[in-house]
Parts: C-alpha cells; sequence; structure tokens
C-alpha cells in the first residue's frame, strides 16, 4: 500500500456526488482521541444515494486490491500514528430516520448508520417515542453502535435491535440486505459485524410510546451524569477497558485500587477522576494511548493476577512495534 500513500492522487477514485474526499487525511480530526496520523484517503459521502455510491467505492477498491476502513464516530478508536492506508469510509453523511408504525403504541424507527445516536435520542424522546435513550449521551454513530453492540446502563443496542441492513463487502454482490437482530453473536461488547467485513447501512429498533417531558428529562439526567463523570473533561474513547463480572467489580475500580490513576506514558494519562478512562493530556501520540494501556494491563496482572481486555480499539497501521 506504500504507493498509495505516495501517489494516492492518482488513483481513479469514484468521486461521491455531494460530499468530501480528501487524500492524506489527519484522522486525530475524525476521533474523539484527538490522536492518529493520515487516512490515504478520506471519504465523506453525503446525502441519499450513500449506499449505492458506497457499493460502487467498495467494488473499485476490491477491484484494486485497496483495503476500507469504515469510520463512525470515531469514538472508540485509537488510529496509529502512521495513519490508515487505504480508504477510511465516513459514514457521518448519511444521515436520517424514520418511524415506522407512528400511531400504535409499539412501533420501529429506522435509522441510517451514520446518525449521531444521541441525536437521535433528541428526537425521537420529543415525539413521546421511548427505548433507546438509556443511550444518551454516549458520542458515536448508530452503525458504530450497533458494532460495538454498545452498552450503558446494564442495556445493550441488540437488546433494541430489530434487524441490521449490511453491505456485505466479501459477497459477490454488494446490495444491501437485512439480517435479522437475533441473528449471530451478541453478547457484551459484541456484534457478528465484528467477524466479518460489514458497512452498516441502517438499523431498526423497537420503540414504545412514552411521555416526551419524562423521557427528555430521563435522558437529560444521563447526559448530567456522563458530565459529572467527566467523560468529557479530556478527549478520550470512553472506557478504555472491558467490565468482567468474574472480576466482581467494574474494572475501573480495579485500575483505582491499583493506584493508578494519574499514571501517564507520553501525552497519554488514566484520568485523575476516573481509572477507566485513558486521556489525552494534550499531544498524545497513539503510541502513547497503546503504551500506557498495555502497561495498566501488565501492573493490573502482575498486582492482581487478572487480564484486562482493553474495549478500544487500535486501528491502522501499527507497523514494526507501532
Ligand atoms: C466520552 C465517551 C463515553 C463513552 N461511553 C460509552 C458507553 O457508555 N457505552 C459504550 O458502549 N461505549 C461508550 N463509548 C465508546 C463509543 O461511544 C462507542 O463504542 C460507540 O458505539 C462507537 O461508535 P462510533 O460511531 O464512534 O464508532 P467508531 O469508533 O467510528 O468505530 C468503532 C468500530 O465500529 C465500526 N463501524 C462504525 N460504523 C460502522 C458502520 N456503519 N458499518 C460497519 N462498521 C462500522 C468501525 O469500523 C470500528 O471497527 C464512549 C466514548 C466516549 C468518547
Amino acid at each position: 500500500m506504500d504507493t498509495l500513500r505516495e501517489k494516492p492522487e492518482k488513483i481513479n477514485i469514484p468521486k461521491p456526488p455531494a460530499g468530501l474526499i480528501r487524500f492524506d487525511e489527519p484522522m486525530a480530526l475524525h476521533t474523539t482521541f484527538k490522536a492518529g496520523g493520515p487516512a490515504d484517503i478520506w471519504v465523506r459521502p453525503e446525502g441519499d444515494y450513500f449506499p449505492a455510491y458506497a457499493a460502487d467505492l467498495i467494488g473499485f477498491a476490491r477491484s484494486e486490491g485497496i483495503p476500507v476502513f469504515v469510520l463512525g464516530g470515531g469514538a472508540n478508536l485509537v488510529v496509529a500514528d502512521r495513519g490508515i492506508r487505504g480508504i477510511v469510509l465516513d459514514t457521518g453523511g448519511w444521515t436520517g430516520w424514520e418511524t415506522l408504525t407512528g400511531e400504535t403504541r409499539e412501533a420501529a424507527v429506522c435509522v441510517c448508520s451514520g446518525t449521531a445516536v444521541d441525536a437521535l435520542i433528541v428526537a425521537l424522546t420529543e415525539r413521546g417515542w421511548a427505548g433507546p435513550e438509556f443511550l444518551a449521551g454516549m458520542p458515536g454513530t448508530v452503525g458504530g453502535a450497533v458494532w460495538m453492540n454498545a452498552r450503558c446502563q446494564e442495556k445493550s443496542v441488540s437488546d433494541l435491535l430489530i434487524e441490521t441492513e449490511i453491505i456485505d463487502m466479501e459477497n459477490d454482490s454488494l446490495d444491501p440486505f437485512w439480517v435479522s437482530g437475533k441473528d449471530g453473536d451478541f453478547s457484551y461488547k459484541r456484534s457478528p459485524f465484528q467477524d466479518r467485513k460489514v458497512l452498516i447501512t441502517a438499523a431498526r429498533f423497537s420503540l414504545k410510546r412514552g411521555e416526551p417531558e419524562e423521557l427528555r428529562r430521563a435522558a437529560a439526567a444521563l447526559r448530567r451524569d456522563r458530565e459529572v463523570k467527566g467523560h468529557f473533561r479530556a478527549p478520550s474513547a470512553g472506557s478504555a477497558f472491558k467490565n468482567n463480572r468474574a472480576f466482581g467489580k467494574p474494572t475501573g475500580k480495579i485500575i483505582d485500587e491499583t493506584g493508578l490513576r494519574g499514571f501517564s506514558v507520553g501525552g497519554a494519562m488514566i484520568a485523575p477522576w476516573h481509572g477507566n478512562f485513558i486521556i489525552n493530556t494534550g499531544q498524545a501520540r497513539a503510541a502513547d494511548i497503546r503504551a500506557l494501556t498495555e502497561a495498566v494491563m501488565e501492573k493490573v496482572h502482575a498486582a492482581l493476577g487478572l487480564t484486562l481486555e482493553p474495549e478500544i480499539l487500535f486501528v491502522g497501521d501499527w507497523g514494526e512495534g507501532g
């Protein structure tokens, strides 16, 4: 892929009819960690033709042997300092939703995958639709939340998911199709999409009728709780490590008890206010975040014999040793 990095503008990539395409685009601009190197090619199509354009782009990339990385809100990612080789397909311009049986007590909403989770919740709660508000304030897109099977307040996205529309990047046909929300391994922070190369284009979630003011208040309380806990005080990707019931306590508490709050490597630090948050103190390199993640794992293992599992995803070109 080195040649693509050197001459990206010479690649005859299909251009989106509307939206942005940039070469050597810093991924620090597109991740909540505000770290990470450049994508060779970053494409953010805008508008209704997104699935058709995405299929063309994926087909083109496949025929040229160029990898495609699908980007949501970049809220769970550590992109390598060397960046991402190939094409980054940013879904953030593919937004919108439709409630499907609006007059009944039970209904569903069909959402384009690039829609911000919190924007969806604002719109649904205003209209008196309940269900997804447990995710209030969580950064990222609907596609990313389904892919990650995001979880808050002891509830997972899969609890609401009726079906997901995907393009299977490895299929002969690149037409989108629906798969049931019950098919495959949906478990703690796992979706079946983590085992295949797919682009999630849309998802349907079940809704219930609720009282708008009550829903609005509940969602606002959850957003406030995140603020109070310092979620937005510094760039991060949320919880750095998964919780593991077998440990008997939240991972943040385990890291606190190991005395690691405030521990840092380069510009990456365990938040002084939250044991399970790694923050960028200003100039963190992705390599600092990775080294800190590994150091915490080693220290917790040495102190308590527990093996932590990172929740944040390390993606892109880590080369030899990062
Ligand atoms: C302050 C803060 C608080 C957080 N709190 C929580 C929390 O309470 N609970 C929780 O679960 N997470 C939390 N997170 C993490 C993050 O918000 C979630 O993991 C979120 O679901 C990531 O969505 P995203 O769109 O940003 O995905 P990205 O980070 O862009 O991508 C994550 C993965 O999903 C894939 N992906 C994204 N979109 C698509 C798509 N359309 N099709 C196919 N693959 C796709 C990417 O390729 C990547 O592998 C938090 C993060 C922050 C910064």
